[in-house]
């Protein structure tokens, strides 16, 4: 006796990254180059991966997609700032046509946390606020067991909070957001800036115990704990994962994050404390939350 096979597709700036999934494990895989130069070629590329799948694995009866950007609650890519040409894309509709089965479009940061929540790290809760560190920041909120999409699904933009009132300038046109120091690339340009090396070279050098690498991480660790700070006041999660590709940098980096928290949560002490734990699936979250959603929604 088997469940229902469903596919997820994880669209990023760089790669697609596409699973099959049956039975709550991957079947087959499959990953291609995003080469795209406009709306028709993004559901070119996702139908492409999706045939190699159904090649492999067999034909799902739906299909998931997360996606780099702004999608709305019916599955249109509104805004899409790594996959140049693309905006007011009605992904979910032209997928579906294309393929012939249910399509789910989902923001690729909520198809990683309901990973996260369903079968990852924070898969003992019933509350979680994940967030991505990566190029950007990216955010999952899922409360009382629902993924949180918002009144138009743009939910859980937590890179743009802002953070700093006519501070630097961030990718999205506003000034100060929290991913312009939060972010990956923002500790890639404080290293730069204190110690004149790489953002990876800074946390290699803090897990050996560098002290001019300690301090430049614990200053960047303070940036992230001040954003998770005022999330945990707003949502109050059970538990807060970090992933996206800053979490490979472990406990050197999560460690800081842990320590610099309580300063920035009112009433820290009276309530449990929040943990803040790395996510468990790595690059193929995005991937497994889409076709946990999409097997969900059918
Ligand atoms: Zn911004």
């Amino acid at each position: 006796m088997s469940g229902p096979l469903t596919f997820g597709l994880d669209l990023g700036g760089t790669k697609c990254l596409g699973i099959a999934w049956v039975d709550g494990e991957v079947v087959a895989q499959h990953r291609a180059a995003t080469d795209t130069a406009g709306p028709g070629d993004v559901i070119e590329l996702l139908a492409e991966v999706a045939a190699e799948l159904r090649s492999q694995a067999g034909p799902p009866v739906a299909v998931g997609v997360g996606a780099p950007g702004l999608v709305t609650r019916d599955g249109n890519l509104a805004l899409a700032p790594n996959l140049p040409g693309v905006e007011h894309l009605a992904l979910e509709e032209g997928l579906t046509a294309a393929l012939g089965v249910p399509v789910m479009v989902e923001n690729d940061a909520a198809t990683a946390a309901w990973a996260e929540f369903s079968c990852g790290a924070a898969e003992e809760a019933e509350s979680m606020l994940a967030v991505t560190l990566g190029t950007g920041v990216g955010g999952g909120i899922v409360l009382d067991g629902e993924l949180q999409r918002g009144a138009h699904g743009f939910a859980a933009e937590v890179g743009h909070i802002i953070v700093r009132k006519g501070g630097r300038q961030c990718v999205c046109g506003k000034r100060g957001c929290w991913e312009v120091y939060a972010s990956g690339t923002a500790l890639g340009i404080l290293s730069y800036e204190r110690l004149g090396v790489t953002g990876e070279e800074v946390t290699a050098s803090a897990a050996g115990g560098d002290l001019g690498a300690l301090a430049v991480i614990g200053e960047y660790a303070a940036e992230v704990a001040l954003g998770l700070g005022s999330l945990i006041e707003v949502l109050d999660p059970e538990t807060v994962v970090i992933g996206g590709g800053l979490v490979q940098a472990g406990e050197a980096l999560l460690e800081p994050v842990r320590s610099a928290l309580p300063g920035f949560v009112y009433s820290w002490d009276y309530r449990r404390p929040t943990p803040v734990v790395p996510a468990q699936l790595g690059e193929r979250s995005g991937a497994i939350g889409g076709a946990l959603l999409a097997a969900q929604r059918i």
